[in-house]
């Protein structure tokens, strides 16, 4: 009988095929780059760390599980899994991608796909349906949800409704909700992928990042971009997002809930005009939300009155720390535009609505009134 989701990130639920037989508790960290040979022909499974190492492996098996795949690849970056991702296609093919992205994934299909000769349209795939952008170059469609920072909700089972009907893969990115609140490939997307630095290793202590499949064939031409292009996660760093995992349930459950304290608290301040989570009844994406996911993530972004509040949160939080990142048990305050959103054109910004007031949290699990307090000392310095 398969685990819970709280289980899963503490026990596979098949043991067996575990390298280490000592019986210890906490996997072992294999520090090694090669491994011996047992005889010519002959292999323990492991040969070479690019291509295998066992604490590695002991991640994969992990996230797959959580993630309802038969495989998972750790990379050294979310960004890393994103590039492998896309040498899955050709100079020629097509990608749908929605428009409100991670800055970063914008700036890889923008700069470095459409390099390699990719074509990148870009749909507002919380509001339009893909129908009208396919062409029979179109190979995939591209999306995250909830969206950074203006938190669009995508309905995935849709998305992946229309991609199946035309032969399309559909890749979501996990990142913001983690499996823990939510399985894209339950809800027929074909791969996941996610940056493991945010709320996989959940401290802001480690980079790495994660593609999901639950498709044999995707799973072997994945396996064979990795092995091939060398961005494996390290084994000291797999340990470490292995025992962030383990904590994984408590701290977003924590961290949820004071989001949605703050998404209150914030709503009846003077000095803020929109609160957008997802949470909220108001969101408009709550919905669907509630259709897809098993919890509301603890993202939240705010619009302020006036810029110049902005400057004086942003230098006058002390328990909050403004630094660019998402996903930690520590709170941080992102200032979008000048931050994660810096590469991405003005009239995207715009249409997306993040102008120069939005500010965006990435909730901590820190005592509630803490975090109210800390912003409201901010907001009231003169
Ligand atoms: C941070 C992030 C990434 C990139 O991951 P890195 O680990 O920083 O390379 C991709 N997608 C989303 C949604 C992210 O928040």
């Amino acid at each position: 009988m398969a685990h819970s989701i709280e289980t899963k990130c503490l026990h596979l639920d098949k043991r067996e095929g575990t390298c280490d037989t000592s019986g210890a508790i906490s996997f072992p960290i294999y520090q090694s780059a090669t491994f011996a040979h047992v005889g010519l022909g002959k292999s323990t499974g492991y040969d070479y760390s690019r291509l295998q190492n066992p604490t590695r492996e002991q991640l994969e098996k992990v996230v797959a599980n959580l993630e309802g795949g038969i495989d998972a690849v750790a990379f050294s970056s979310g960004m890393a899994a994103i590039s492998a991702v896309m040498e899955l296609f050709q100079p020629g093919d097509q990608l749908i991608v929605d428009e409100d992205l991670y800055g970063g994934s914008v700036r890889l299909f923008l700069n470095i796909s459409k390099k390699n000769g990719i074509e990148i349209t870009r749909v507002n795939l919380c509001e339009e349906e893909i129908e009208p952008y396919i062409t029979e170059r179109t190979k995939a469609v591209y999306l995250e949800t909830p969206t950074n920072p203006m938190m669009n909700v995508i309905d995935i089972q849709k998305v992946s409704k229309a991609a199946k009907k035309h032969n399309l893969l559909l890749i979501v990115d996990n990142t913001f909700l983690s499996p823990y609140f939510q399985n894209p490939l339950k809800l027929g997307a074909d791969i996941v992928v996610h940056s493991g630095t945010k709320y996989l290793g959940g401290h802001n202590d480690t980079l790495a990042g994660f593609t999901v499949t639950a498709d044999e064939k995707i799973a072997e031409r994945i396996r064979y971009i990795f092995k091939t292009t060398g961005a494996g996660l390290a084994p000291l760093d797999s340990w470490l997002i292995i025992r962030g995992i383990k904590t994984l349930a408590v701290r977003l459950e924590r961290a949820q809930e004071n989001a949605g304290k703050l998404a209150e608290w914030l709503k009846g301040r003077p000095e803020v005009v929109r609160v957008i989570y997802p949470g909220l009844p108001e969101h408009p994406g709550h919905s669907t939300m509630k259709k897809q996911a098993s919890g509301f993530g603890a993202m939240l972004t705010f619009e302020v009155s006036s810029k110049e509040l902005v400057q004086q949160t942003l230098e006058n939080v002390k328990v909050i720390q403004f630094a660019e990142s998402l996903g930690g048990v520590e709170t941080l305050i992102t200032y979008p535009i000048t931050q994660t959103h810096a590469d991405v054109p003005p009239e995207m910004l715009a249409k997306n609505g993040i102008n120069d007031r939005v500010l965006r949290l990435s909730v901590g699990i820190e005592n509630i009134d803490d975090l109210i307090n800390d912003l409201e000392q901010a907001f009231s310095r003169e």
